[in-house]
């Protein structure tokens, strides 16, 4: 694996570059879910906005869901926030080199403290990140879903035995490179894998068959209704969201009863009474287990008047980037204005001739 690493593994990605605990934290906590090519030009923005445990602490929590906005999963960009702040608060900033306390920080896992503490700080020990454990369930033929307990202690023990000592960092770096380079998912080239004479599932031509899939029950379609209100100066009302749930903490059109009358809702809750209400054709966005289908209603009221419901605000389109706003909502929003837009420059040239 070592050999193969040294002449084959990635040694150019960004966070190994500079490989400081806070760099490979956020690193880390960004490839969860994610693919690395997605990742860096967001860690790259993200270390050139916070550069130090200090400023992501000090940052305002919308500063820092802004920048995730698209990455999913926003409960990471909250959890990076909050324990920024205990790491200010308990460890003058920096990362304490004991597993048990790195591993006691919001949203930081035994892999990914793990991680942290091999390629930050030259200690050993185990990582169990996607690409490792597909690597490990292949190569010993591991049967079951690694969600259940007694398969990711079988996963635990497997990386733990096999994790040496001495060169810990690249042998974690390249069983991860080896499972994102080689041993993908889909197309896995085992006529290049180093592990190919050991490699059990190889062996027994059953590649596909590991890891076991998650047992899925068919995914169920919720439905929302969402506002688009807008001024005629082009202003539009946002609501914070409740901090749990889906979309929690970020900025969205305002969601509201299926059955609610939009006109009214507005009346009632915004004290704005709109001019014109239309209903857009529904969108719909995919979740790890759920559907969504967004239904909307778009008002248009005549000024942006003050509002002085919970958590609801007006909001420019150009400030847009520098909250948290989840990718769909954000696209119904661009879409909505680019409309706004043809439409203006065709009356433009409608009165021109
Ligand atoms: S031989 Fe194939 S299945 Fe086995 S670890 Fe290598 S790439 Fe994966």
């Amino acid at each position: 694996m070592l050999s193969w690493f040294d002449q084959h593994g990635r040694h150019t990605l960004p966070w190994q570059h500079d490989p400081t605990p806070y760099r490979v934290w956020v690193s880390e906590i960004m490839l969860q879910q994610t693919q690395v090519a997605v990742v860096i030009p967001y860690f790259e923005r993200f270390m050139a906005r916070f550069p130090t445990v200090a400023t992501l602490a000090a940052a305002p929590l919308d500063a820092v869901l802004a920048q995730w906005t698209g990455l999913g999963y926003y409960a990471r960009a909250r959890h990076l926030h909050r324990t920024a702040q205990l790491l200010c608060a308990q460890y003058q900033g920096e990362f304490p080199r004991e597993i048990a306390q790195v591993q006691a920080l919001p949203g930081i896992g035994r892999s990914t403290a793990g991680a942290i503490l091999t390629f930050a700080a030259g200690q050993s020990h185990p990582i169990l990140d996607g690409n490792v454990k597909r690597v490990l369930s292949r190569c010993f033929a591991l049967e079951g879903w690694s969600g259940r307990p007694e398969v990711t202690a079988q996963l635990w023990a497997l990386a733990t035995n096999l994790t040496p000592l001495t060169r810990t960092a690249a042998y974690n770096q390249a069983l991860m490179d080896l499972g994102a380079t080689l041993c993908t998912r889909r197309h896995p080239a085992c006529d290049r894998c180093p592990l190919l004479t050991l490699c059990r599932a190889h062996a027994q031509q059953r590649q596909h068959e590991f890891p076991t899939s998650r047992p899925r029950p068919p995914l169920t379609e919720r439905t929302a209704l969402l506002l688009l209100i807008r001024s005629r100066c082009g202003k539009i009302v946002l609501h914070q969201r409740p901090p749990t749930g889906i979309w929690g903490g970020l900025w969205s059109l305002p969601e509201v009863a299926l059955d609610a009358d939009p006109t009214a809702w507005c009346r009632t809750h915004l004290d704005l009474s709109p001019q014109h209400v239309e209903r857009p054709p529904a969108r719909r966005h995919s979740f790890t287990h759920f559907k969504l289908k967004i239904e909307l209603a778009r008002l248009v009221v005549a000024t942006a008047g003050i509002i002085t419901a919970d958590r609801c605000c007006w909001f420019d389109v150009a400030q847009l980037s520098s909250i948290g706003l989840p990718a769909p909502v954000k696209k119904i929003i661009m879409a909505d204005n680019d409309a706004l837009r043809a439409a203006e420059c065709d009356s433009v040239l409608f009165h021109n001739q």
